[in-house]
């Protein structure tokens, strides 16, 4: 199948129903574009998932969402590149790229928002008001469009994962949502398409996020228990690699609350902070004694 380019919720929907009809599954890829092997990562997952025979599609959506920027961030700066993007995803096997403009996924007179309450609180929420109902909605909206069997996301982005597991178990969605690791430069960065934006002093103190995070892990293993001693560590590290920390964070993988201390399963430490003033975040699990 060659790749379809489409760019209204009308020629989705139309194809939708078609594939519906005869019984053929959907997996969903969405993103905000200018794609890395992050990205590529959920791709294979998602086609993994699909099967060798190809008889279900393949879709990945492309749309930087204005609704999940906040009036001080880097919507007008976030990376674009459209036609790159299209090259990857024929290369890759996408069948369906999605990539619609603001006035149709927000026409005149939209008016519903999506907000998942207590997860959109604590860590990104806390310096990101309003962002994760703009990724509520959004996502949503997408969901609600293309009626996935499988929708992908990364782990990059693990409070995302928990809210869209959350919103999609709440509003009886009946997708199921798929989790990928994080991929990694070979220093450890986690890729993003914001590293484009960092200058080289910048990208050298980025590798501190996955540093601070590596140690703790360590330290977790060899039986450092205490949550707070471990954030103490890591707060430090990034003060000193030139990282204005955001939030450094232990907590539990489903409901994101902090633990203290760090025992039992599903435990995760996630960083927020700023190389010069571009923001990044990371996560990494602790390990559970036995
Ligand atoms: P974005 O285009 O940044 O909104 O990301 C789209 C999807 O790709 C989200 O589900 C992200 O979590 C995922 N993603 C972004 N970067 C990575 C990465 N380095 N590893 C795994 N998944 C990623």
């Amino acid at each position: 199948m060659s790749l379809s380019f489409l760019t209204t919720a009308a020629q989705v929907r139309t194809r939708v129903a078609a594939l519906a009809a005869q019984g053929r599954p959907l997996a969903l890829v969405p993103t905000m574009g200018c794609l890395h092997a992050g990205h590529l990562a959920l791709v294979e997952a998602a086609k993994g998932r699909l099967g060798p025979e190809g008889g279900g599609v393949a879709a990945l959506s492309l749309f930087v969402n204005p609704l999940q920027f906040g009036p001080h961030e880097d919507f007008g700066r976030y990376p674009r590149q459209l036609e790159e993007d299209r090259g990857v995803c024929e290369r890759v096997g996408i069948d369906w790229l999605y990539a619609p403009p603001a006035q149709e996924v927000y026409p005149p007179g939209f008016q519903t928002y999506v907000s998942c309450e207590a997860l959109s609180l604590p860590l990104c929420g806390q310096s990101r008001p309003g962002h994760f109902r703009g990724v509520a909605t959004v996502v949503c909206k997408l969901l609600a469009l293309f009626r996935p069997r499988w929708a992908v996301f990364g782990e990059k982005d693990f409070q995302q994962l928990c809210l869209i597991r959350a919103l999609n178990r709440d509003l009886d969605l009946g997708v199921e949502i798929v989790g990928v690791p994080i991929i990694r430069e070979a220093d450890g960065l986690a890729l993003s398409s914001r590293n484009k934006l960092l200058s080289a002093t910048e990208r050298r103190q980025a590798t501190a996020l996955f540093r601070v995070l590596s140690t703790a892990r360590q330290r977790c293993c060899e039986g450092e228990r205490r949550a707070w001693v471990l954030k103490e560590e890591a707060e430090r590290g990034l003060l000193e690699a030139g990282i204005r920390m955001d939030y450094v964070a232990i907590v539990d993988e489903v409901g994101l609350a902090p633990v203290e201390p760090i025992e039992g399963r599903g435990i995760r430490m996630l960083v927020a902070g700023f190389a010069g003033g571009i923001r990044l975040i990371d996560n990494i699990a602790l390990p559970c004694p036995d």
